[in-house]
């Protein structure tokens, strides 16, 4: 058994998918020019046969403009003066294939990185991405893509990227492990949007297992078995039927309202990633979306989304949320999550550095796109705006003069636009929730983020598994934090919600509510377990209990009054 983090509960035995990607380094030889053309004919059929089942596997969860991207790829395998370029460096050079695919599209992609043309610098990526597949192909290699995987599967990998994540199918993909990662990353948030059970962190792995395998990943404990015998797999079939039960039973609670025993009621949002992720946060009695992170939809583009894709996916969470509210936070990239039509700037530091509000106020042409889509998609449900990484109160006041000029602009077009659109700010940075009181007075709500709120607190990166014994939700430091947040919100008639993934622990939930915490917003099949348990506790209780915590002196002192109030094991 191998021990990692559990990061998405649930349970699944499936058959291993290694994810590795090859290098495809070949040592020059004198090579036989006709099976080496012979070789280039079918690696070039493979490779577009290979581009046309993306294509097609991308039809309705890839908008149209990056499903064109495919159609490019295929001309790049069809153009005559590429093939032509490869055939003649085959014959000139006795070359393999595999290395006058290289040459050749080396050099045709270099040209295009030296235009001026963002445009035709985006075909050298088009011509590098062919030409690896194309190589691997000549070389009888296969290379890993997510979306091709057509039967079930529990993914093993070093690492996923979030946009890794975001393309997997849920109905072959039931689970994945990653060697690194903690539960705040931004692969295991996906897998909970997801509802893919995810064990991360789990260290190295990927030389004991092959493809095929069986596996059984328990991601209720942060438990991985490899090859497994019978009586084993028995235990967790049942294990498995057990948890399926348990999540069955607690669906007479999706229309419940989140009560506590003597009346206090709080809202129990999610949090999403994507407009599909809206139908699992309804099903799991959501009460509103506390999170939408943007960034996605930036992240699975090849370009920067335009006003329109972004109004259109706006408006569909909008939609179908009615009048429940959505919490759609702008643009917070950076620190782990790049863009891959972007620069960034090289840092030392990402995570402190050049990202989310500041890199979006550095960058208004890139911000007030996405304003306006905000702003017109306003007129179709309940919208509240917040800004990620506000560090101080002109951050905010500078974010709010550009939504007040587009709102200005597109009334003026002519454009419908709600006129009650909270606008609210991510308290993750200490420095905020120092401030709490201050800032208030000119924000609609704070939301908590603790994911990064901690790693700035503790100054402990929430990547980084070497120092992870800091990641401590329930150190005394962060729920004072936490408390000055809501307090001075309070003192103003503000709301206050939380994010982070702290939000729906279950040992969290009863201090939280006790200090006072108006809204939590969690991953979709959180809800259901946090409803049950707020609607079990009393109100009064909790702030004792929370009062308590917030004098003590260490973590471990604050987990050991929780497990003492309530029956946690
Ligand atoms: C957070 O920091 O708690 C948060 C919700 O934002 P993200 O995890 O996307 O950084
Ligand atoms: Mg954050």
């Amino acid at each position: 058994m191998k021990q990692g983090i559990a990061a998405s509960a649930g349970i699944a035995i499936s058959k291993v998918y290694k994810l590795e990607k090859p290098s495809l380094e070949v040592t020059p030889v004198t090579a036989n020019v006709e099976v080496e053309l012979a070789n280039l004919d079918s690696a070039l059929e493979a490779t577009k046969a290979d581009i046309r089942t993306i294509k097609q596997q991308s039809i309705g969860r890839l908008s149209e403009e990056e499903i064109a991207i495919f159609d490019a790829h295929i001309a790049v395998a069809e153009d005559p003066e590429f093939i032509e370029q490869i055939t003649q460096s085959i014959r000139d050079n006795q070359s393999l294939a595999a290395l006058a695919v290289q040459s050749v599209s080396e050099m045709f992609a270099g040209m295009f990185d030296a235009m001026e043309d963002e445009y035709f610098r985006e075909r050298a990526a088009d011509i590098r991405d062919v030409a690896y597949r194309l190589k691997a192909h000549t070389l009888g290699v296969s290379i890993p893509n997510l979306t091709l995987i057509n039967e079930e599967v529990i993914i093993v990998a070093n690492d996923l990227t979030p946009s890794d994540t975001a393309q997997l199918n849920k109905q072959f993909v039931k689970g994945f492990i990653t060697e690194i990662g903690g539960r705040t990353s931004h692969s295991a948030i996906m897998a909970r949007s997801l509802e893919i059970p995810a064990v991360v962190g789990i260290g190295s792995i990927l030389p004991e297992v092959k493809t095929g395998d069986t596996i059984i990943l328990d991601a209720l404990e942060g438990h991985v078995y490899l090859q497994p015998d019978e009586t084993l797999l028995n235990e967790f079939e049942t294990k498995r039927k057990d948890y399926a039960d348990y999540r069955e039973s607690l669906k007479v609670l999706v229309d419940k309202p989140s009560i506590t025993v003597d009346g206090r009621h709080v809202e129990l949002a999610g949090n999403i990633g994507t407009p599909e992720d809206v139908d699992a946060v309804l099903e799991n009695g959501g009460e509103g979306v506390g999170l939408y992170r943007t960034e996605f939809l930036y992240m699975n583009a090849t370009q920067l989304p335009s006003e329109e894709d972004q109004f259109v996916a706006y408006k569909a969470v909008l939609e179908k949320m009615g009048d429940k509210r959505v919490v759609i936070r702008t643009l917070d990239i950076g620190g782990d999550k790049e863009l891959s039509y972007l620069k960034f700037p090289h840092e030392l530091n990402p995570f402190l550095g050049y990202r989310a509000i500041r890199l979006c106020l550095d960058r208004p042409d890139i911000f007030r796109v996405q304003l306006r889509a905000l702003l017109r998609a306003s007129a179709y449900g309940t919208l509240a705006v917040m800004f990620p990484m506000v560090a101080t109160i002109q951050e905010f006041r500078q974010a709010k003069a550009l939504f007040d000029e587009e709102k200005a602009n597109l009334l003026n077009e002519g454009h419908q636009v709600s006129d009650s659109i909270e606008l609210g700010i991510m308290v993750e940075i200490p420095a905020t929730a120092v401030l709490a009181e201050r800032i208030a007075k000119e924000v609609d709500f704070f939301s908590i983020g603790t994911n990064d709120l901690i790693q700035y607190t503790m100054a402990a990166d929430r990547m980084n598994q070497n120092v992870s014994y800091l990641y401590q939700p329930y150190n005394p430091s962060i729920l004072n934090l936490i408390k000055m947040t809501i307090d001075g919100a309070h003192k103003h008639g503000k709301w206050v919600g939380m994010c982070g993934e702290m939000a729906g622990e279950t040992m969290a939930v009863p201090v939280l509510l006790g200090l006072g915490l108006d809204e939590f917003s969690m991953s979709a099949t959180s809800i259901l377990p946090a409803r049950k348990l707020v609607n079990e506790l009393s109100y009064e209780a909790m702030q004792k209990l929370a009062n308590q915590c917030l004098t003590q002196a260490t973590e471990e002192e604050v987990i050991e009054l929780i497990k003492k109030e309530i029956d946690l094991v």
